[in-house]
This record gives structure tokens, sequence and C-alpha cells, in this order.
């Protein structure tokens, strides 16, 4: 099943379609292609390489959605990395930076993504209280990709789409 990347006429990200409803777009003369997978398909009367990343050749205008916070969202906008010691060593749990028993909130400014072992030896402390640093303090991302934020964690490892939705993702959007 091939995925193709659709982007807006001014780039940005807008949705994930199949193949088959990018080629609608393509023969309806709406989208260019900008990048191919380096497959081609072949049927009786036509030789197309497989589009992997097409862009609108008309503007959508869409409100930019809210980024609705999540433990998923969390853990993708601190890339899957503890903010204390740094390592990607799953599982990783999502610590509350102001301890929910010391009044800290459930917010993007108070949630980090953290290892097991950082949360265990950090318990109902502060960071400073347990010796600890954050790598980086945790921020709202201010902008969000119409693609729903999980699909966006997995589409920018599409190596094809990297360049596209990395200018996007909200880790970098500091
Ligand atoms: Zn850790």
């Amino acid at each position: 099943m091939h995925q193709v990347l659709v982007l807006n006429l001014n780039y940005e990200p807008l949705n994930i379609c199949s193949f088959r409803r990018a080629l609608g777009l393509l023969f309806l003369d709406k989208a260019t292609v900008l990048e191919t997978n380096g497959e081609v398909v072949r049927s009786e009367r036509l030789e197309l390489r497989v589009p992997s990343v097409v862009r609108l050749n008309y503007l959508v205008k869409r409100p930019r959605p809210e980024l609705r916070m999540s433990r998923r969202s969390v853990l993708a906008r601190d890339a899957f990395t503890c903010q204390y010691c740094g390592r990607q060593a799953e599982p990783l749990t999502i610590d509350h930076v102001v301890p929910r028993v010391n009044g800290g909130a459930h917010t993007w400014e108070n949630l980090v993504c953290s290892c097991i072992r950082c949360n265990n030896t950090k318990g109902h402390r502060t960071p400073a209280q347990a010796g600890m640093k954050l790598l980086r303090s945790p921020r709202r991302p201010r902008f969000v990709p119409h693609i729903s934020f999980s699909a966006f964690a997995r589409a920018v490892k599409v190596a094809e789409w990297q360049q596209y939705l990395e200018p996007f993702a909200p880790r970098l959007d500091r």
C-alpha cells in the first residue's frame, strides 16, 4: 500500500492519502509530483513513477487545528527521549515536573517524557528537590500540522517525506 504525502500549495503538510487518491489529483491536474518512491507502475496504456509527495496546485485554506494534549503528543514533542537523562529507553512515561500532589498542572508546560528509572528516582519531588535537571523546559508546541500528531510522528520517519515534514515538527519549532 503506497501512501502519499499531500502538501498545500505553500508546502504546508495537509494530509496523507492513498496512492489511488493521489492519482486522482494528478489526473485532474490538481497536484504536482514532488517526489517519487523509485517504483514504477505499468498498465497497458501507462507507465508511471509512483508518487510519494505531491503538492496541490491550489491553496487550501483551513484554520490550523489546536493540538490536543495527550500522552502520545507529549512523548512525540520530546522525541521519545527522557528529558532527565536523555536516553530513549523504553518504557517511557509522562512525568509531572511539579508533582500533582504539589499542585502541578496537567499542562504542556508541566509534562515531560521520562524514562521509568528517572521517574522513580524523582518521585513526588520537583527536579530541584531531586537534584535533577531538565534537558529543556517544556512548552506548548506553537505550530501544528493538519496531519494527526501520531500519524505525523510516524510519517516523519519516511525518508522521502522528512524534508517536507521536519520544518513543521513541533519539537523543531521551539
Ligand atoms: Zn531517564
